[in-house]
């Protein structure tokens, strides 16, 4: 009979052990610890000891259950073990329901840098039930919707419009509400990578605010979350867009103040400048001194331009 090895971590295994016992008979619990410290090779290392003590066989299937931490581990884990074995994703943030659990990208962090290390490698199935989300953090609910707005601003206008007028319910953790903008963000982010899977050209769009958004969680030493980082991400790329003249600043402003609605730009901790300077000439998408920017038009789309690493600095004060 198959084997079912659920990969969460002690957040969720607190709330949903026993649920998960009934949901899959047939399968044992590996927990990891909460928090992107467990994204290590460490950390795929323990949980491939603990499939061979089971003897977690090729025909087996590793579940994972938990946020896009876990949808990591265990997607790179999956393609790893016995060079690679069925995996199932059942994202329990909205980060992950609205973004991460799809497109098949992994990966774990070392000490030179985040995701330094991974795979893409496609789930059999993405499992999504926003009622997971009840028991989210109001916290996350906001990370999340960095993403969703982040979908909306380079694609969908209507969302965008959408999440404006429903920012109280969202807030609220109204489930219907909720599986509109899941439902949408999958639609898109689907398309996005079935157009270029391995990521070398048009998947970048989804990139947008995360060439500065990433350097503003290596600054502060990723005591900022994604959500908020990609939220001041945006910010600082938008800027960089009205300097060019791609977008008006009318369109800027109403960008802003959603993401101050879902408290996303909420004062931070102060990232030295310097540090976030030599970010930006980390990132993996630069060429000499210009990188490939996506950069909005208007609210609902977005275009590439080579953007120097002078104007991208000039922002960035
Ligand atoms: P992401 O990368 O998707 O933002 P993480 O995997 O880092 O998310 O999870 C964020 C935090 O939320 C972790 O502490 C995790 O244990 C917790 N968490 C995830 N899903 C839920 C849930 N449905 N209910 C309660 N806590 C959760
Ligand atoms: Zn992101």
């Amino acid at each position: 009979m198959k084997q079912y090895a659920i990969i969460t971590d002690d957040n969720l295994a607190k709330i949903y052990k026993k649920e998960l016992s009934e949901l899959y008979p047939n399968s044992f619990l590996c927990v990891v610890r909460a928090g992107e410290k467990s994204k290590s090779l460490k950390t795929i290392e323990k949980l491939t000891s603990m499939l061979s003590k089971k003897n977690f066989s090729k025909s087996d299937t590793l579940v994972a259950f938990g946020g896009g931490v876990i949808g990591d581990i265990t997607g790179l884990l999956a393609s790893l073990y016995m060079r690679g074995v069925t995996f199932i994703n059942i994202p329990t943030t909205l980060l992950a329901m609205c973004d991460a659990s799809i497109g098949g990208k992994n990966g774990v962090d070392t000490e030179d840098g985040k995701n330094i290390l991974g795979t893409i490698y496609q789930p059999h199935a993405v499992i999504i039930q926003p009622k997971y989300l009840k028991s989210l953090p109001l916290k996350e609910i906001k990370n999340g919707m960095a993403e969703a707005i982040k979908m909306a601003i380079i694609k969908d206008k209507k969302m965008f419009n959408f999440i404006e007028q429903n920012r109280e319910k969202i807030l609220k953790k109204e489930i219907l509400t909720l599986k509109k903008i899941i439902t949408r963000c999958g639609e898109i982010k689907s398309e996005i990578v079935e157009n270029d899977e391995k990521d070398t050209g048009s998947r970048h769009i989804l990139n947008y605010g995360h060439t500065i958004g990433h350097a503003i969680e290596r600054a502060s030493n990723y005591t900022i979350e994604h959500g908020k980082a990609v939220a001041l991400g945006i910010g600082y790329e938008n800027q960089i867009a009205l300097n060019k003249k791609t977008i008006q600043k009318s369109e800027v402003d109403r960008i802003q103040k959603i993401f101050n609605d879902f408290a996303l730009t909420e004062k931070v901790k102060k990232v030295s400048m310097k540090k976030l300077h030599a970010g930006i000439l980390h990132d993996k998408k630069r060429k000499n001194d210009t990188i490939h920017l996506y950069l909005p038009t208007s609210i609902g789309s977005a275009q590439a331009y080579d953007i120097s690493l002078k104007d991208i600095q000039t922002v960035l004060v």
